[in-house]
């Protein structure tokens, strides 16, 4: 019994040791191999894995592509008019020569060639869209923070789309103006199609999606007000966030409705010179003018001309240009059936957005 039990215990003894031992030995060679590795990561991404920019400047799109490509470099692609061929290399981020790691992202900008006037672009046709496109193609695009250094030259401009109304009207009242005591419902219900019994919420938004589009690829930075139908702002709230974004205008979408169903064409409302508009009030003119010339031409619908209102609290509490197109009459049957289609939506977007550059163009 006794010579059983006493080399049991050297036994457990010797293991727990050993064991203790090897722990220790293990956790050194581990913390080596992380240290080696972390090494040996750095070495290779300074030394064996960046590589030279080469020069893009001047060379074409399709010889950039190219050159970068072998090289394991991504780009990131900007357009814009200049006097330089079209598809021109003009500038790039990091320079020729510098260094760059393998799948790092080189900035280009790159020639749309020269800039026609918009009224040039009417002359040779107003209902094509602007020439060559302008949206930003991107490859490899990784880091969000290049889009800081990307800016387009338009992208000066803010412009705030309102589509007016919303599926549920909102009947509260509100101050028509800062410290007014006079109030209106925060959101009106809109006018509905006589036929097709569409409602306005509907129209305006489609519109002011397809207005927004053909600003961004313009490089004009787009702030909707609601980009779906179910949305509770009322109508001091939509000025609010256009002062907020420091719009250069506010672009209130609306469609008309009359007990009248023989009403029909295009009007602009713009803000009176009251106590509270009058700052914005040439300003928001000027914009009518522009937008409602250019609406009319596109769309071929009567002009009904521009007219001031003082009553209108989208308008009251804005402090940036406002303006608000009422883009015909679904109270009439034959512009409710224009107003339902596609094509028709494409003219008022394409009037809305020339009229709306011409005045960015002049100045704003
Ligand atoms: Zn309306």
């Amino acid at each position: 019994m006794k010579r059983d039990f006493a080399p049991k215990v050297k036994l457990r003894r010797g293991i727990v040791i050993y064991k203790r031992r090897r722990r220790w030995w293990y956790f050194g060679f581990f913390v080596l191999l992380v240290f080696l590795g972390i090494l040996a990561f750095y070495a290779y991404n300074n030394v064996f894995a960046s590589e030279t920019v080469p020069k893009l400047t001047g060379k074409s799109l399709e010889e950039s592509k190219d050159l970068t490509g072998q090289e394991g470099f991504g780009l990131k692609i900007s357009k814009e008019f200049s006097k330089y061929p079209e598809g021109m290399v003009i500038s790039q981020t990091p320079k020729s020569g510098e260094l760059l790691n393998r799948g790092g992202i080189i900035l280009l900008v790159v020639s749309r060639g020269t800039k026609r006037t918009l009224s040039e672009e009417v002359s040779t046709g107003a209902k094509n869209p602007l020439p060559a496109e302008s949206e930003k193609i991107e490859l490899e695009a990784k880091k969000e923070a290049d889009d800081e250094i990307f800016q387009t030259k338009a992208s000066k401009w803010v412009v705030c789309i309102d589509p007016g109304h919303q599926e549920h009207a909102n009947i509260s009242s509100e101050p028509v103006g800062p410290n007014s005591s006079i109030t209106k419902e925060k959101c009106k219900g809109g006018a509905t199609g006589i036929n097709s019994k569409t409602p306005e919420y509907k129209i305006v938004l489609q519109m002011g999606l397809k207005l927004r589009d053909l600003l961004e690829k313009e490089g004009v930075k787009v702030v909707m007000i609601r980009i779906t139908n179910d949305v509770d702002i009322s109508n001091a709230e939509r000025a609010q966030i256009a002062n907020k974004a420091k719009a250069n205008l506010f672009v209130r979408i609306h469609c008309n409705g009359s007990s009248n169903a023989s009403s029909n064409g295009i009007m602009i409302l713009y803000p009176s010179k009251n106590e509270w508009c009058a700052p914005i009030y040439n300003e928001s003119k000027r914009a009518a003018q522009f937008v409602q010339q250019e609406l009319v031409g596109a769309c071929g619908r009567p002009d009904k001309g521009i007219v001031s209102r003082g009553d209108i609290t989208g308008f009251n509490w804005s402090k940036v240009p406002v303006i608000l197109p009422e883009i015909c009459f679904l109270s009439n049957p034959e512009e409710d059936a224009l107003l339902n289609k596609e094509s028709f939506q494409n003219e008022v977007a394409q009037g809305l957005f020339k009229g709306v550059m011409k005045y960015l163009e002049s100045g704003a």
